[in-house]
């Protein structure tokens, strides 16, 4: 598979400082931060540090390191925030690939929300 990744994408931008963030978290590997137009009382984006365009392009190709790291953050900032079922009420998790997924930001993203009920994913 071959992945082409736009440099200039606003999280490239955000990683390299050259524009700010509210960050909640950073790993060697990743990094947390608020989204900018929250749709929740939470909405924290989870980002790889890596230049990874979508799910299954950081998927097959970041390390085992970066994997892990990125889970384990997204995992504990679930938790920091309170809203882990193991004593709160819970979240919703959205990663949103390409142009069916909706994905506006081509840099490998997961979007943490939750501090109110986020109804069903989609409509039945
Ligand atoms: P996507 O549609 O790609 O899954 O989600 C991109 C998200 O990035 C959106 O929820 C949007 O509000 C957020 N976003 C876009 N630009 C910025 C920015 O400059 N800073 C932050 N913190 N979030 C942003």
């Amino acid at each position: 598979m071959s992945y082409t990744y736009d440099s200039q994408n606003i999280f490239a931008k955000i990683l390299r400082g050259e524009i700010p963030n509210s960050t909640v978290a950073e790993t060697d590997h990743s990094l947390a931060f608020k989204d900018i137009n929250p749709g929740a009382p939470h909405h924290v984006l989870v980002i790889p540090k890596g230049a990874y365009v979508n799910f299954d392009h950081f998927s097959g190709a970041a390390s085992d390191t970066e994997i892990l790291d990125f889970y384990r953050l997204a995992g504990k900032i679930t938790n920091d925030l309170g809203i882990s079922p193991d004593g709160g009420l819970g979240y919703r998790v959205i990663g949103n690939s390409g142009e069916h997924g909706v994905q506006d930001v081509p840099h490998f993203h997961l979007h943490i929300l939750g501090g109110h009920s986020m109804g069903r994913m989609l409509p039945k």
